[in-house]
This record gives C-alpha cells, structure tokens and sequence, in this order.
C-alpha cells in the first residue's frame, strides 16, 4: 500500500515518517519510502564525479559504494514512475511517500496545514496511524491476490471478499475464480485482471510453447516481454 504524509517544512512530518518506518519494519514489513525535495543538490553538486558523469551525458548514473548505492536521473522522474520501480524492484509491503500533498492515495497531514483530498488522518497518534497502514495494507495485499475480475460468482465484488477474507469469515478458495497458480499479465506496466481458466489457459499454452527450449526449467517463473515497437537495434541495415 501507499501512504503519503505531507505538511509544511517543520512540521514534524519527517519525524513521524521516521517513527513509523521503524515500528512498521520491526513488525516485520518491507517498508520503502519516496521523500520529495526540491533539488538533489547535497548528493549531485556541480563538480562531483557524479555531476561530470551526467553532464557529459550519461543518462542515469549510478554511484555505487558499499554502504549504498544512488541512481541519479535527469531531470527527476514523476511520483509515479519511481513508485512503479520501486514496487517492482523490491516489492515493499508499505510505501511511505514523504512530502506530497496531492495523489490518488490515503494521505496523513501534520502540522498547521490544511488538509487536500485523500486526506485520512490530521495529526495522529504513532499507534492511531500504524494500526491505519497495517489494517489498509492487509487489505491490499488480501485485494491483490484475488482476480479483480469483480465477475460477482461470490455473490460480491472482490473488494469486499478481500474484507471477508481478513475478517476470517471467507478463504480464498471461495473465489471461484481463483487460479491455482498466479498468472500475471501485464499491458504497459498495468496488471490485467486474470481468471482461473484465462491463468490455466496462459500457463498451459506458455509451458507448452517453451518446454522444447535449451534452459526451460518446468519449477521456474516465466517472464515474456513483448515490445509494442521494434527495437531501434533490429531496425534495417543502412548503406545496402
Ligand atoms: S468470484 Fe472471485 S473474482 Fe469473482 S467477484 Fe468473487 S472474489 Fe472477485
């Protein structure tokens, strides 16, 4: 899941970014956090080897150490980019987004700062919003392992099977479409909702195809990417 806190500079915001991160990771979380500035200047200052490499052209540059590793791009990426990397490089249970009043998720204020739309809590207590982020992140994580087909087989939409399912009131095997094993597609970036005879379909068929080639391993995943344009290294030979 996604929260966003947001308020003005002192407010307090990063603290209770801080104190959330660590209760929720020492609860066992993948927890990963977005914070906006409006300049990357302390780690990207005119004259560092960083800053050279970048302004020669190298388009992103990564400064790898030990302890860390930053990946500058120029000019910054939107919110949503770096979330789609972030979610899909290392998958975090929780996304913390610090400094963004705005977007399409729940969103706590703090301070003297008038609250936008989305806006879920105003200045609450550590426990109030941990057990906040830890009741929606549950839920989303119940939501996203259903098909989303909202095919109303369960006699209710998935939404509210995810709420079933928490509550312990339903198992996922009342889904009844429910693939035995996931299948995920995927339409730039946007995950398509899949059904259990889509998935074994999908599965069936992929095995099949890829089964005679050298490497195909019967317990692996399997991850196809088909390029909606040719890639400019196929293109024609020139000078022919
Ligand atoms: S049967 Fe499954 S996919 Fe269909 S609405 Fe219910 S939970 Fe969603």
């Amino acid at each position: 899941m996604i929260i966003g806190v947001y308020g003005y500079q002192d407010s307090g915001k990063t603290a209770l970014v801080e104190e959330l991160v660590r209760e929720l990771s020492g609860k066992g979380y993948r927890v990963s956090s977005v914070k906006h500035s409006p300049h990357t200047k302390e780690v990207d200052a005119p004259g560092k080897d960083t800053w050279r490499h970048s302004n020669a052209g190298s388009d992103p540059v990564a400064l790898q150490a030990a302890d860390s590793t930053v990946i500058i791009k120029k000019p910054g990426l939107d919110l949503d980019a770096i979330v789609k990397i972030v979610r899909r490089e290392f998958c975090p249970d929780i996304l913390i987004v610090e400094g963004h009043k705005e977007g399409d998720f729940p969103k706590i204020a703090v301070g003297d700062v008038k609250p936008t739309e989305g806006t879920v809590m105003v200045n609450p207590e550590l426990e109030d919003a941990v057990a906040y982020i830890e009741e929606r992140a549950t839920h989303e994580s119940t939501y996203d392992k259903l098909p989303k087909l909202d095919c109303g087989k369960c006699d209710m939409t998935c939404a509210n099977m995810a709420s079933e399912i928490v509550g312990g009131r339903k198992r996922f095997d009342d889904c009844i479409e429910m693939p035995e094993r996931p299948v995920e597609i995927l339409i730039g970036g946007r995950k398509l909702p899949v059904g259990a005879f889509v998935a074994r379909i999908t599965e069936g068929t992929v095995r099949g195809l890829l089964s005679s080639l050298k490497g195909y391993s019967e317990t692996g995943d399997v991850e196809i990417r088909l390029r909606a344009s040719a890639d400019e290294t196929k293109s024609e030979p020139s000078g022919e």
